[in-house]
């Protein structure tokens, strides 16, 4: 356990050996830990990483059930060995062999609600009720925030600045990428960061499709370049890395050399969204979860639905109480510093039902800002064929789930003189390739073929197969006032926790935006020499997804210098209650065009070292 140490001076780290432990029971707990971690996807993988490495005695909380990708992960069977060839069905929205086990558009028994019947106006929210949450299935596209992304009110005069800069954030973008291992290349380009020398590991070469939008992009001023996706494309240094990320901390670089070890690289044939059970690829359950298990300092209860924040009479918060989902009954856990990482809209749910005679708005609520200003991703896509890419010689174009380049947003000149009406900007992923066939391979394709049967249409399948393109823009929304969570004043979930109710609006410049996205779609597929499916449409908010569809969704408690307009410092550490910290995404200020799980996890590092070093000197 860390010792309070009220002169101020760093305690010693504590390394004593103490067993593997494994998931516990209720009653298996101990009375008290330094401190409970709720939830175990991104940031509450990291931050239990961070903690347990150095020494804190840590208790997580899963509301999920237990889940071990290495026994789990049905990763070499094929499309015809699943029911409906494997298709999407409501049960499971991607597919037979997406690795969300519980969850998805739907929880049963924990709904959501919105405040609008509108479509325009609806809020979607995809929960993953697993040991290691939606890490265990994500597309593992990792970009890093620039300098611009921190600093956007300043540049353009919308939404809100952060508390701090890129240069805050960069170590830590290094340490993340090296720990989960991170592949890219280095381009030089405005606000599109590149890495330290040494961190990224080598890119994957482009597929056809790619090769192609690659050069015809260019001739309109697009830069196209390797996507970074958190897939091990080689072995990690297993020697080197360690001792950079735990300088001074022999057990620790011993933990995680042995974690790095038993992860092989990537062999680019199957489909990471149902998980890597040769942990080629980033999941918290493959690879923050057993080097921060292997430390002994990590306590794990899954099934462990936390409804509310307990506090004392000073004000202190001193641990969770929880709902066992096996039993339904009600547990109470103790600690030092409370986390929570249920990811940003749980957590502000968590916050808005901790209600006490203090904090009778919500824990953590004095500026009234819990639940207000969430983001999600603005998204909107286009799709067609390109005759070039017909009739190619079979080859393997498997490759990592998902594309291997990227499109980052490169108008930033042209939109800070103004030329552009809208204010933030989008990057394009690509989907090409000959993927696994599957039920819809060879369906639709009667726009180009007007039909045909038979031997025909066998023809047909084989000519088209591999030579569709689709374009999916992934654009930054402005925070606005009208998307917000709140509770639902009547309905609960099954274990009578009131649920969240939402509100949504996009406004013009995400309109705007999705206009262009669309715009610039059909040129490229123009300069591919392709065809497009459906042209762009007139009116913008009918192929913008709903809020939520993007699933990066943050916000509703953000950080700032003033506690009356900011929930938590820029450690995540909330003004209203010292030992109470948000390490997911609710505390982000603004939600750039790059998917923010890297920022989640940079940030969750840095809050953690902030939190140990506050511990060390007994302040909390
Ligand atoms: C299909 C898909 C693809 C994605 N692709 C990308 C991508 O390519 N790049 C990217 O950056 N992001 C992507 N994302 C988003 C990414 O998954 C999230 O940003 C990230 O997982 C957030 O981490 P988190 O820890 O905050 O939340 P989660 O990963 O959702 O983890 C939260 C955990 O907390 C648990 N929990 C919730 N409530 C409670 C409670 N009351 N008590 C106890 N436990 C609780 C949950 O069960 C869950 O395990 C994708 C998401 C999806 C669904
Ligand atoms: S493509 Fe690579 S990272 Fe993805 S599941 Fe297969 S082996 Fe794992």
């Amino acid at each position: 356990m860390f010792s309070r140490c009220r002169s101020g001076a760093v305690a010693p780290v504590d390394f004593a050996p103490s067993p593997f432990m494994p998931i516990l029971a209720p009653e298996q707990v101990k009375s008290n830990y330094d401190v409970i971690v709720v939830g175990s996807g991104a940031a509450g993988g990291q931050t239990a990483y961070t903690l347990t490495m150095e020494g804190a005695k840590v208790l997580m909380l899963e509301a999920g059930r237990d889940y071990d990708p290495v026994k789990e992960t049905p990763m070499f069977q094929i499309n015809s060995q699943a029911p409906l060839r494997g298709i999407a069905t409501p049960e499971k929205p991607w597919g037979f062999y997406d690795a969300t086990v519980d969850g998805g558009w739907t929880v049963p028994g924990e709904p959501f609600t919105n405040a609008s019947s509108k479509r325009t106006e609806q809020f979607t929210w995809w929960r993953s009720r697993m040991l290691g949450g939606r890490t265990n299935h994500w597309g593992r596209i990792a970009l890093r925030n620039g300098p611009y992304d921190f600093k956007s009110h300043s540049r353009d005069g919308h939404g809100f600045d952060w508390p701090i800069g890129y240069e805050d954030v960069a170590p830590y973008y290094d340490k993340v990428e090296m720990l989960i291992g991170v592949y890219g290349s280095t381009n030089s380009l405005e606000n599109t960061p590149d890495s330290s020398p040494g961190v990224l590991l080598p890119p994957p070469k482009p597929r056809a499709g790619e090769l192609l939008a690659q050069r015809r992009a260019k001739t309109l001023g697009l830069p196209v370049i390797s996507i970074r996706r958190a897939v091990l494309s080689a072995r990690q240094d297993a020697v080197g890395v360690p001792k950079k990320l735990h300088p001074n901390n022999p057990k620790a670089q011993r933990v995680l050399a042995e974690a790095m070890r038993s992860r092989a690289a990537c062999f680019w044939a199957t489909d990471c969204g149902r998980g890597c059970s040769i942990k080629a690829n980033y999941q918290s359950t493959t690879v923050h979860l057993p080097p921060a298990l292997a430390t002994g300092n990590l306590d794990l209860v899954t099934n462990a639905m936390a409804r509310e924040v307990i506090l004392d009479a000073s004000g202190r918060a001193t641990g969770i109480v929880y709902i066992d989902r096996l039993t339904g009954s009600e547990h109470r856990v103790s600690a030092r510093v409370v986390v929570l990482a249920a990811s940003s809209c749980e957590t502000v749910r968590l916050l808005l039902n901790s209600k006490s005679p203090r904090f009778p708005q919500g824990l953590a609520n004095s500026s009234g800002l819990v639940g207000k200003y969430i983001m999600d991703t603005v998204g909107a896509g286009l799709g067609g064929q390109v005759p070039l890419l017909e009739n190619l010689p079979l080859h393997n174009e498997d490759g990592a789930g998902g594309a291997h380049v990227y499109v980052p947003w490169w108008l930033y000149r042209e939109q800070h003189a103004g030329k552009l009406d809208f204010a933030r900007g989008y990057h394009i992923e690509f989907g090409t390739g000959r993927g696994m066939p599957g039920m819809y391979t060879g369906a639709g394709m009667e726009w180009l073929t007007g039909g045909s049967y038979g031997t025909k249409f066998k023809e047909d399948a084989r000519r088209y197969y591999g030579s569709f393109v689709s374009f999916g823009g992934r654009g930054e929304m402005i925070p606005n006032e009208n998307c917000f969570c709140e509770l639902d004043p009547t309905v609960k979930d099954k274990w009578g926790i009131p649920v969240l109710r939402f509100h949504w609006k996009w406004s013009s410049h995400e309109l705007r935006q999705a206009a262009h996205q669309q715009r610039t779609f059909a040129a490229i597929l123009e300069a591919m020499g392709g065809k497009i499916q459906t042209p762009p449409a007139e009116d913008p908010a009918t192929i913008l997804r709903p809020g939520g569809n993007v699933k990066h969704e943050v916000g509703g408690a953000r950080m700032g210098d003033d506690p009356k307009n900011s929930v938590t410092n820029s450690f995540g550490q909330t003004w209203d209650v010292k030992n109470l910290f948000l390490t997911d995404g609710a505390p982000f200020c603004s939600n750039a065009d790059k998917n923010p799980t890297l920022t989640i996890m940079a940030l969750a590092w840095r809050a953690s070292d902030y939190l140990l070093d506050e511990l060390r000197k007994g302040n909390l």
